[in-house]
């Protein structure tokens, strides 16, 4: 008799534990999540030339505390936040309900939700999400699944390289403190051509990859053509 192997759901309990811990903070912006807070705002510029988010359908994979799915419903779209994380479900309701912005939130894996609804949404994103999780190429598959043929997916993440580990887990963590220890682990940070790869294995073709880059200097982040640690990755589904 052959015996059915339980389907084992891509997600890292460790991972989910490290930001259900920190979730309370969340909308702090001096605290661990000021780098996401200072990100938003250009993030949600790039989004919104690209699609022009009033009266889109978007959902936003491992949405967090709904930074980014609370300022795209804030722009006039139409959201659903998923992640895995409780705490962070949490407060994001509890914020976008003490704003007043209709943001539907769920907890269910990115594959999961893919199932359910395939083939409905103008818009995905999936930012600073892929290296928290065991296979990103499934969570990319899904993102592809989710959106309407001729829809815009969003990918971000952080590159892997000599400079990576220097700025985004030294520096970030150890030096500046920007965020906690361990938040990033250098083997899941994930190079453009292996995210581009990737995204055209789930037939997507990539229109624009883009770095996001931080000056400890000035403490301002600016959108720029280095993708040497963080980026953005842009592509479409095919008509
Ligand atoms: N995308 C948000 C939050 C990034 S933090 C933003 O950029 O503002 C990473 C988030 O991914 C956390 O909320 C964490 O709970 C979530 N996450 C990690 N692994 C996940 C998984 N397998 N499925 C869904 N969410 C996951």
């Amino acid at each position: 008799m052959t015996e059915q192997q339980p389907q084992i759901p891509n997600v890292d309990a460790g991972e989910i534990a490290k930001f259900n811990a920190l979730a309370e903070q969340w909308w702090d912006p001096n605290s661990e999540f000021r780098p996401l807070h200072d990100i938003n705002p250009l993030r949600l510029n790039y989004i919104d030339e690209r699609v022009n988010l009033p009266g889109k359908k978007v959902i936003d994979i491992g949405c967090g505390g709904g930074l980014l799915s609370e300022g795209m419903a804030r722009r006039g779209a139409e959201v659903t936040g998923i992640d895995m994380g409780e705490a962070p479900l949490a407060v994001a309701r509890i914020h976008a309900e003490q704003a007043g912005v209709p943001v539907e939130y769920r907890q269910i894996p990115a594959e999961q939700i893919a199932e359910e609804r395939a083939g409905q949404y103008d818009v995905v994103t999936c930012l600073e999400m892929l290296e928290h999780v065991p296979d990103p190429s499934s969570v990319i598959r899904a993102c592809a699944t989710l959106v309407k043929p001729g829809g815009h997916v969003f990918f971000s993440t952080i590159n892997r390289n000599p400079k990576a580990f220097l700025f985004a887990i030294v520096g970030a963590e150890y030096v500046l403190r920007l965020l906690p220890r361990g938040t990033h682990e250098y083997a899941k940070l994930i190079k453009p051509s292996e995210l581009a790869g990737w995204a055209r294995d789930a037939a997507l073709d990539v229109q624009d990859t883009t770095g996001m880059v931080y000056n400890p200097l000035t403490q301002v982040y600016k959108l720029n053509r280095d993708v040497s640690v963080n980026y953005l990755m842009y592509a479409r589904k095919g008509d």
